[in-house]
């Protein structure tokens, strides 16, 4: 997925003055977004006053949209820098095509998995013929400074591990939650999860008290620390949480984001995470100019063109508003 927004915002954020040490319960309410014709999203990160949960600092959730009689997403080629990309579906598929040459679908309850390193560029489009309906989210995985420059690459993982307890199934995406681990290779100490509720069911699950955690809600309805979360928002937790209550009012979709508290400051723009202006003005420059992000083959239509930067340079100076 990308940042389709034509009016994009820089977030400079990242560094240790806006993680909250204590538990918390911050409610983050979404913003709209269009995503080409047909696809909207809802952004939960970065948000208003919240841009970053561990190193994850960008999550957009759709659906569950009716695409029957519709093209779905169609999100042309566009390049990433400095980031992970982490795509998740409850219901219906996604083709992934990207400058590797990777052609992959992506199926429910499977990680794609796309480090972009130094550069990469990438499509995403629903399959032809494609299901009535398409339900996921996409995030954003910041690198850090040791890893940023790593080459590009695609992993696909069908056989994700999961830890179990009585009406909870936690599919460990990314990092580890409770012994179990995935094997989708992580840069910094991380943990993503897809945790299935049923009904009536009550779960405590174990967290690790350095890491700052969020859950989103994808579908139903249940509650988080007491608190309930409606789908399409995401409850902020803070740090110092050895567990975490759960209850399920309905069948419940969640997913669990944390990590420890990003330490550098990062700028991020468009599609791109960076440490400064300059270097974002020259990944902009060089995916519009040059070869650098390589081509994506197969995709029928043109690639997508970068928003003008903003007229004011962007300084990192920690995490802000
Ligand atoms: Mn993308």
């Amino acid at each position: 997925m990308s940042n389709l927004d034509r009016q994009a915002g820089v977030s400079v954020c990242g560094g240790r003055g806006f993680v909250v040490a204590e538990p918390v319960r911050e409610l983050l309410t979404p913003r709209r977004v269009q995503l080409g014709e047909s696809t909207e999203v809802r952004r939960l990160l970065p948000n208003l006053g919240r841009r970053m949960v561990g190193a994850w600092a960008f999550v957009d959730h759709y659906g569950p949209d009716d695409i029957a009689d519709e093209p779905g997403m169609q999100v042309p080629p566009h390049p990433h820098m400095g980031l992970q990309t982490v795509s998740w579906l409850h219901d219906g598929e996604v083709l992934h095509r990207d400058s590797l040459g990777s052609l992959q679908h992506i199926r429910p309850r499977e990680l794609g998995l796309m480090t972009s390193g130094r550069a990469i560029s990438h499509s995403e489009e629903s399959p032809k013929p494609h299901a009535r309906f398409l339900h996921g989210a996409q995030l954003w995985v910041a690198l850090p400074d040791a890893h940023r420059h790593v080459e590009p690459h695609f992993q696909h993982h069908t056989d994700l591990p999961a830890v179990t307890a009585p009406g909870l199934t936690a599919t460990v995406i990314l990092g580890e939650l409770d012994g179990a681990a995935s094997p989708g290779t992580a840069y910094t100490p991380i943990v993503g999860a897809d945790l299935a509720l049923t009904a009536g069911a009550e779960a405590r699950l174990p967290l690790d008290p350095d890491f700052e955690y969020a859950v989103l809600s994808m579908s139903g309805e249940a509650q988080v620390d007491g608190v309930p979360v409606v789908a399409g928002s995401m409850l902020y937790l803070g740090c110092g949480r050895t567990e975490l209550p759960l209850r399920a009012d309905s069948d419940a979709g969640l997913m669990l984001l944390g990590g420890e508290p990003f330490e550098e400051e990062i700028v991020m723009w468009w599609n791109f995470v960076g440490r400064s202006h300059e270097e974002i003005e020259q990944a902009r420059s060089d995916w519009m100019t040059s070869a650098r992000f390589g081509d994506v083959h197969g995709y029928d239509g043109g690639r997508l063109p970068a928003p003008q930067l903003p007229p004011v340079a962007l300084k990192p100076r920690g995490r802000v508003r």
